[in-house]
């Protein structure tokens, strides 16, 4: 809490600042707000810089130059006079929430309220950052500093109410508590576990986005603990199992979302051998998944068994193929946890391979095109002659053109004679 944003450093914070200035000038109030006041009490790098204000839409357009409104309704709007996108959004209280996702309707209001509709006494904190003294700079009607002190993450006022108006933000509260390592105060977890059932009642689309950010996040492991913990994992998968984390202990940083999802699976308790394609149709209608993730997902399985059950009895070029497939990568990520032995002795092969007739993918020694002046009709069989070709390629047997050449023609003339 030592100012820290004042000497922030970065064009979205210096274009948030000079909207936060030109409200000032026009008589208004006008603050920063939200995620970005969270991530800088607590020592992480904001993402963008939110500024809420007592000016209403229509004024915010007639102060600056380039407004949009994105949702003229909930009194949000985008001003970009100084080079960058910032949200700029008018104080308000939210209305009932019938449908427990977006309030019916919303009422401008002062600060206090503003701040009492947001989730998280974290996420509901202002600054401003041109006040006179540090002691002026931030902004608390809810007690998020000494929550941020003492890493906890509570629900605004009466974690029951605020969970049912919007059950969305019993996964947004196991996503900040991982992401930032906090502890979730007692009564909002309670209120969480009590009503996990009724996650089933938000869009997939807006569970698997939360999802998705939990996972690709370092923090995963904690998210995973924390779902299973609250009970939420039958309102977001279908079914109850609980969460083993050693597999997915073991993956970087940062990994792409389909790795992070199979690992997910097996610490869940899928086993090589299991029916993949069921687990793949399951997470993609559970999460939203796009197809390139729920195919991300089976190559990763596909991979994992092959690499598992037929590596050893495979021949050079099969092996280079499988090597160089989408996710065989990742698919060794995942087997180094479940069977270092198996996993180190596959990437020594591997390394090996690499270093034979021209590697795991050398360039085609023939193409269609050289099938074509050769005089063979073009038609299904190209495939298989070409592939028939590489093979000898990746095995070393063909290491010239004209080698290959000549191979082409003994296949086509056997099969004449035959
Ligand atoms: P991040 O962008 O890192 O996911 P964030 O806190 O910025 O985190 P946003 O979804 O961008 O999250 O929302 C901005 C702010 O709006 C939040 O900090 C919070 O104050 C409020 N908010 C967002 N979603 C909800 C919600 N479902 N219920 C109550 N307040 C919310
Ligand atoms: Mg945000």
């Amino acid at each position: 809490m030592n100012g820290s944003w004042a000497h922030f450093e970065s064009a979205e914070y210096a274009a948030a600042l000079k909207v936060i200035e030109a409200l000032k000038s026009n008589g208004h109030r006008a603050y920063l707000a939200g995620g970005c006041v969270r991530d800088l009490l607590l020592g992480e790098e904001p993402k963008d810089f939110d500024v809420a204000t007592d000016a209403r839409p229509e004024q915010i357009s007639a102060y600056f130059r380039k407004t949009a409104s994105v949702g003229a309704a909930f009194g949000v709007m985008l001003v970009r006079d100084f080079g960058q996108t910032i949200e700029v959004a008018t104080f308000r209280s939210d209305g009932v929430y019938s449908d427990a996702r977006r309030p019916d309707s919303i009422e401008y209001s002062s600060p206090k309220e503003d701040a009492q509709r947001r989730d998280f006494t974290i996420n509901a904190l202002f600054v401003d950052p041109l006040a006179d003294d540090e002691a002026h700079q931030i902004i608390d009607f809810v007690g998020g500093q000494a929550d941020v002190k003492a890493r906890m993450l509570r629900a605004v006022g009466n974690p029951e109410d605020r969970l049912k108006e919007d059950h969305l933000r019993a996964l947004r509260a196991v996503r900040f508590a991982a992401r930032y390592g906090l502890e979730i105060e007692q009564g909002t977890k309670e209120a969480i576990r009590a009503h996990a059932r009724a996650l089933t009642g938000v869009s997939i689309e807006r569970i698997g986005e939360e999802v998705r950010k939990m996972l690709l996040h370092p923090s995963r492991v904690r998210a995973c603990v924390l779902i299973d913990e609250l009970e939420l994992d039958d309102a977001i998968f279908g079914n109850e199992q609980s969460f083993e984390p050693s597999v997915m202990k073991t993956l970087p940083e940062s990994v792409a979302y389909p790795l992070a999802l199979v690992a997910l699976a097996i610490g869940r308790g899928f086993t090589i051998g299991d029916d993949a394609q069921t687990v793949c149709i399951g997470y993609r209608r559970a999460l939203d998944l796009s197809n390139a993730d729920r195919d991300g997902m089976r190559g990763i399985f596909e991979c994992l068994e092959m690499l598992t059950n037929r590596w050893g009895a495979m021949s050079e070029s099969e092996r280079k193929r499988l090597a160089n497939r989408d996710w065989a990568r990742e698919a060794l990520v995942i087997l180094e946890a479940i069977e270092p032995a198996r996993a180190s002795a596959i990437r020594s092969q591997i390394e090996h391979l690499e270093s034979r007739f021209g590697g795991l993918c050398p360039e085609p020694l023939i193409s269609g095109a050289d099938l074509i002046e050769l005089g063979i009709a073009p038609g299904p069989a190209y495939k298989a002659i070409l592939d028939a070709v590489y093979d000898e390629q990746l095995e070393g047997r063909i290491q010239t053109q004209p080698q290959a050449i000549s191979f082409v023609e003994e296949q086509v003339s056997r099969q004449k004679t035959q």
